[in-house]
């Protein structure tokens, strides 16, 4: 590496960020320093973007490694890579068992506590670095983690039956991304997509499922007047009390509510007897192991055209403020920053 500074995004709140210089990371023995190629921004990243951060945000990241530290064996600069979320240990319980994802030792997340990948280069261990096919293209590897690897580990996880009814709730990229698997690789029958915004459904429906347009001040009512029959699964991708307590009482009895969103603020759930009285059960799923990566990019590389329609926007880095108000507008599918 002959550079020694880059450009990076600062996010300084009141949505508003800048573009900084700042010195090019130094990588320890067991890192690597990868030329970031595309970032994904991601519906978690909501309160740095209104609230600011100390750190440089991203963690959905493709790229190029263009240095390894002297402990590396098997990686080498030139290999495309996509990077995983964790920091994770390898040694303990969770990650004996597979579960990376749950570490018991996590010694930190990319993008949250260090520079992620709005950025030009980044630093990581190497045990977060997933190496790819020069022919896999960069964008889709963006696509590969959160889009895919987090709807893909939910599904895998809910054991839901693909001959019973499925609602989602909230067609942002994750919500995009569950629907593609359930019609792609499960072939779900029937399918139900459920958001207030008419340009992600209309996402959601080109997939196949069939689209409910949700009230925001009555969203049960609304959902159960455009369904039929029992949902057996409800997948909630939105994160709000009143998403959550809509999935709760939708759910048939013995049914399973998967629980993917992410809250802004705490869930208060009302109590009413439609979810009271009733057996169900919550699941909640975060992330995905590291071993499930190479099933999901197959899936990517088995149906490249349809993944590659949910990417709507992509942005140079100039442009991230313009991007994030795009993407939390709603009219928008999966946004990329092109570094
Ligand atoms: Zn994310
Ligand atoms: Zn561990």
């Amino acid at each position: 590496m002959n550079r020694s500074t880059m450009r990076a995004a600062k996010f300084v709140g009141d949505d508003k960020i800048e573009i900084i210089e700042k010195p090019v990371p130094s990588i320890k023995a067991n890192e690597v320093l990868l030329k970031v190629a595309y970032d994904g921004l991601c519906g978690s990243e909501r309160r740095v973007f209104h609230g600011g951060f100390p750190f440089v945000p991203g963690h959905e990241m493709s790229g190029e490694i263009v240095e390894v530290g002297a402990k590396v064996e098997a990686l080498r600069p030139g290999q495309r890579a996509i990077v995983y979320l964790l920091d994770y240990c390898g040694k303990c319980a969770a990650c004996h068992e597979g579960d990376t994802h749950l570490c018991e030792n996590r010694k930190g997340l990319i993008g949250w506590t260090w520079d992620g990948g709005y950025e030009e280069y980044i630093s990581a261990p190497s045990s977060m670095i997933y190496p790819v096919d020069a022919s896999f293209p960069l964008d889709l590897g963006v696509l590969a983690l959160d889009t895919f690897g987090t709807s893909f580990h939910a599904l895998r996880k809910s054991n839901f039956d693909p001959h019973k009814p499925t609602l989602v709730i909230g067609c942002g990229p994750l919500g995009l991304g569950v629907i593609t698997i359930l019609k792609k690789h499960y072939h779900a029958e029937i399918v139900y997509a459920g958001d207030l915004s008419g340009y992600r459904l209309k996402m959601a429906e080109n997939i196949g499922a069939i689209p409910i347009c949700v009230d925001k001040d009555k969203v049960e009512d609304s959902i159960r007047a455009q369904i039929k029959g029992d949902i057996d699964t409800v997948i909630e991708i939105v994160g709000s009390s009143s998403t959550l307590l809509a999935s709760m009482c939708l759910v048939k009895r013995n049914g399973k509510v998967v629980l993917l969103g992410e809250p802004v603020k705490e869930f208060v759930i009302e109590r009413k007897t439609s979810w009271l009285l009733k057996d169900f059960i919550i699941q909640r799923s975060f992330y995905f192991p590291w071993s499930e990566i190479k099933d999901n990019i197959f899936f990517i590389q088995q149906n490249e055209p349809i993944v590659r329609s949910l990417i709507t926007n992509v942005y140079p880095l100039e442009k991230i403020a313009e991007a994030f108000s795009v993407f939390f507008g709603s009219d928008s599918g999966k946004v990329l920053i092109k570094l």
